[in-house]
This record gives structure tokens, sequence and C-alpha cells, in this order.
């Protein structure tokens, strides 16, 4: 389970260790990818009293000592946790974290701040904690979670190490799912990576559903525009499976898939990978202006991709 943090954990170790630990660590990745479960393990290994580095994934906290339990009390008075369920992180959170890191320590070595969802933060609060950013107290280690850095300040980006994680992929992934035996299996290998909902609830499966059917007889008869345009633009989920499917038709186009969808590429078979590729561009960018664009008219880009793609689809036949 979550191999792929791993080679973090380890690369952590061998910073701590060194005494080169960054005084910020900016930890992203997609839902699921394990960012808390990373900067969880980060914190209590830099609390406890009796860690011992292994300089492997058997390094743990020992969960007895006085600060293990602290922590695990949420009382360890050297570990501040901004975890916002609200829609931002405003500048009041920031700056009592920032008077926070100020402090010394009271019974650490070092204080830890984690700021989870840090694209929550407003701009206001993105600056404060750029004070801290720009003068980092000794001792104090900073670790921002966020699932898309392009949500965040430059300025931020540029003073905080970068921590990918990257969960299965690709072959990978596919392998993992092929290789499963039981739907239940399936499910974990896919709740684990994003929460799926359409694996997990029958009424947003059977949408997905109607949703691939929509997009396929778009793609090859450029019919039901309206439709499409609807469930992209109003499903919570409709940016992310207009992705997801035209990823799928990519990596069948490469050969590198199950028979389940070779019957979608046959229907399909005009519309070969580079134009594939010319519609993940654009949907690319399209995400890109919905994410960067305050008060980005939705409904205006949306129209403006599902045209774009039948033109993509049309010069097929030139
Ligand atoms: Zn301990």
């Amino acid at each position: 389970m979550h191999n792929w943090l791993l080679p973090h954990k380890k690369l952590l170790l061998e910073q701590i260790n060194n005494n080169t630990l960054p005084h910020a660590i900016l930890v992203s990745g997609v839902s699921g990818a394990g960012k808390a479960i990373l900067a969880k393990w980060l914190v209590s290994v830099l609390a406890c009293q009796s860690t011992k580095l292994n300089l492997d994934d058997s390094t743990i906290a020992c969960g007895m000592c006085k600060r293990c339990k602290l922590l695990h009390s949420k009382t360890y008075p050297d570990h501040l946790q901004i975890d916002n369920e609200g829609k931002t992180i405003g500048v009041d959170e920031i700056r009592q974290a920032n008077q926070f890191i100020q402090k010394t320590a009271q019974i650490g070595f070092r204080k830890t701040l984690t700021v989870a969802d840090a694209e929550k933060m407003t701009i206001p609060a993105a600056n404060a904690l750029l004070k801290t950013l720009e003068e980092p107290s000794d001792n104090s280690v900073l670790i921002l979670l966020c699932s898309d850095v392009q949500l965040l300040l430059p300025t931020i980006i540029s003073r905080c190490r970068l921590v990918e994680l990257r969960p299965l992929a690709g072959n990978k992934l596919l392998a993992q799912i092929e290789s499963s035996t039981s739907v239940k299996e399936t499910d974990q290998a896919y709740v684990n990576l994003t929460h799926l909902p359409e694996i997990k609830d029958d009424n947003v499966a059977r949408d997905f559903a109607e949703f691939q059917t929509a997009l396929l007889l778009y793609l090859k008869e450029q019919k039901g525009r309206s439709l499409l345009t609807k469930i992209i633009a109003d499903n919570p989920y409709g940016f992310r499976w207009l992705e997801k499917v035209i990823v799928n038709l990519m990596r069948n186009q490469q050969k590198l898939t199950s028979n389940e969808h070779t019957n979608v590429t046959n229907k399909l078979e005009k519309l070969n990978s580079v134009r594939l590729w010319d519609i993940y561009q654009l949907i690319l960018n399209s995400s890109k202006q919905l994410k960067t664009l305050t008060q980005a008219n939705k409904q205006f880009i949306v129209e403006k991709l599902v045209i774009d793609m039948s033109r993509i689809c049309l010069l097929e036949g030139e």
C-alpha cells in the first residue's frame, strides 16, 4: 500500500540524518496519493524522542514516549495542524501559525506546522505565510499539502522543497486493475488513488456510463452537443470524466489496454492518436483556465471546448 511513498520517506530520513531537512516542504499529489499520510509520518518521526533512523520504511515513531503520546492525543505543543474544513484558510489562521513558528520549541527539538489543502489559503493568508517562508525560524519545519501546485502563488512554491507524490498510473495502474480478482480489490485499487465516486456509487456509475456514451457519440458523429456540454459544465465530475475517457482512448490507441475497450476504439478508429492528443491538450488548457481564472465563466469555457473538440474530429475526414 502506498509503495510510492517509500522513496520520499527514505530521502526525508537521509535529510533528517544529515541535518539538511528543508524548512518548508510542499507535498503535492491527487486525492488519495498519501499526502496526509506522509506528513503525519514525518511529524511523528520528528517529534518522537526515540525514533531510530533506519533509512528505510521501517522507521516509525516509537508511539510510547511522552511526545508520541501527546502528539497522538493532539496536545503536543510543538506541532500545529491547520486542517480547515471550510472553503478557505484565512489570514488570521496563518498569522497564528506564524506566531507559533516564531516561538521556541517547548518540549521537542523542532516545531512542525502542517497546512492541509494549502491551495485554500486566501491571497492575504498566502502573503502572510510568505513572511515565515522568507525568514524561517531555527528548528521549524513547515509542511504544506496541496492537490495542485498551480493553485499556489509562485512565490510560495519557489520557497518550498517540492515533494510530488505520484501514485500508480498508466500501465502499472492498468496492470493492478487487471490482476485484481475481485470487484472489491479493483475498488480498492481505484479508491486508494482518487476515491473515484463512479466506482463506489451506482448512481454516479450510471451517470458516468451515460456520459461516456454521449461523448463517444459526439466524437464519432458530432451529435448531442448540448447534452455533452451540460454534463461537463454541470456535473461535478464531468470535467474529470472527460479527461478520463480521452486518456482511456489514448491508451487503447497505444495498444496498452485490455480487450474491454477495444470495441470502443474500433468505433472510433478514424480518431487517431494525433487527434486524441490534440483533444487532450484542449482539455488540459481548458482545465488550466478554469483553475487559474477567477470568476471563470465555466459555461463559456466548456462550450468552446466542446466545439473545438468537434473541429478536431471533423478535420479527420479531410
Ligand atoms: Zn516516541
